[in-house]
């Protein structure tokens, strides 16, 4: 158990909504609590999108700004990561909230296909994005949906284009991947697939590199497991998936970091503690 796994919780998203499950958390006071459910449950990575009132996706910075406030209010230590995604926004009001100074952003360094849309993110809007980061403080994370994005991240963190990390001792550090598997239209969860991802990433950044895992709808469960397995660290959490089983929607954010910690667990692991996790990922501390 001397492993341990940082536990990412993607409490909200652009897309579900309460009526696909009512636990959705909706409004920054929403988010803030099921975030502190989640976070006693083990959860040390909050990620975060706002909504309007009414369920509408945005990417307001005035919204950003009282989700981040509320989090690190109520759960200390807790890495606040803002999403940069294209659901919410285009062009460079994806990046308005960067400003802030979270922890984290997400960063997304190449296009593929989504359900029933291409996602952009062309490359200087993706500079942009990179050198706000690199301006404001953040450490982005790398949001992979393809083979293509794990090259890409390596071209551009060794053109020194990648901030990756606020600790103190960054030199060298490579930036932190997450594979994103299940988005229908783009990688399956598949494990020839994982297995390709993984030994890319080993291959462009090293054995030692820490990388994550998220899978949508049932494959949350799936890239738990292979995660926890394969010594990466786990994303959960109501915006990739609303259901424990197919019959049970999940009752919580909190569930649904209890199920990721459970599978930790399984594989020798156990839940990172924030401090853990903001030395794992090269981020100053709380
Ligand atoms: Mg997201």
């Amino acid at each position: 158990m001397s492993d341990p796994a940082i536990l990412c919780v993607a409490i909200t998203g652009s897309v579900p909504q309460k009526s696909d499950n009512p636990a959705v958390p909706i409004t920054v006071a929403e988010q803030v609590a099921s975030t502190r459910e989640a976070f006693d449950a083990g959860a040390t990575i909050a990620h975060c999108h706002v909504r309007g009132d009414d369920g509408t996706p945005s990417s307001d910075p005035g919204r950003f700004a009282e989700l981040k406030a509320g989090i690190e209010a109520a759960c200390p230590g807790m890495i606040v990561q803002l999403s940069t995604g294209g659901r919410s926004g285009a062009g460079r009001m994806r990046g308005g909230m960067i400003p802030l100074g979270p922890d984290m952003c997400s960063l997304s360094v190449g296009s593929n296909n989504f359900p029933t849309r291409v996602y952009e993110n062309p490359p200087d809007l993706v500079d942009w994005l990179a050198g706000e980061m690199a301006a404001h403080g953040v450490v982005p994370e790398i949001e992979c949906f393809d083979l293509s994005h794990l090259y890409q991240a390596h071209a551009m963190w060794r053109d020194g284009r990648l901030p990756t990390g606020t600790g103190g001792n960054d030199a060298g550090r490579p930036p932190y991947v997450q594979f994103v598997m299940g988005v229908r239209n783009a990688l399956p969860v598949d494990r020839h697939a994982f297995e390709a991802m993984l030994a890319t990433k080993r291959h462009l950044f090293g054995d030692d590199a820490p990388w994550c895992a998220a899978g949508i709808g049932a494959g949350q469960a799936v890239l738990n497991d292979w995660a926890a397995e394969a010594g990466g660290h786990l994303r959960t959490g109501l915006e990739d998936n609303v259901r424990m089983d197919r019959a049970t929607l999940a009752p919580s954010n909190a569930a649904l970091v209890e199920r990721a910690a459970e599978a930790a667990v399984r594989h020798g692991r156990r839940p990172a503690t924030p401090a853990e996790a903001r030395t794992i990922l090269g981020l100053r501390a709380a």
